[in-house]
C-alpha cells in the first residue's frame, strides 16, 4: 500500500495524495479560498501582493490557491 503522505497544515496522515492537505484542512483552505475569491470580484484588479495585504492571508498560502488553480490571477 502507497503512503498517502502528511498534511502540510497540520502534520496529519492524509488520505488523498493529490492534495496537500488532509480533509479538515482542505474543507479551511476551501474556504480561505472563497475569501480571496469574493476580494478579488470585488477588485478584478489586486494583484498578489495586494490580496495577501487585504485578506490578511500569507503569500505562501496565496500562492498555494494559486497552485491548486483557486485563483485566477497574473503575477
Ligand atoms: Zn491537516
Amino acid at each position: 500500500m502507497q503512503e498517502s503522505g502528511f498534511c502540510t497544515e497540520c502534520g496529519k496522515v492524509k488520505q488523498n495524495q493529490k492534495i496537500s492537505f488532509c480533509n479538515a484542512c482542505y474543507e479551511v483552505f476551501r474556504n480561505d479560498c472563497q475569501k480571496v475569491r469574493s476580494l478579488l470580484a470585488e477588485n478584478p484588479k489586486l494583484t498578489i501582493l495586494d490580496l495577501v495585504n487585504v485578506s490578511g492571508f500569507s503569500l505562501q498560502r496565496v500562492r498555494q490557491m494559486i497552485e491548486y488553480g483557486a485563483l485566477k490571477i497574473r503575477e
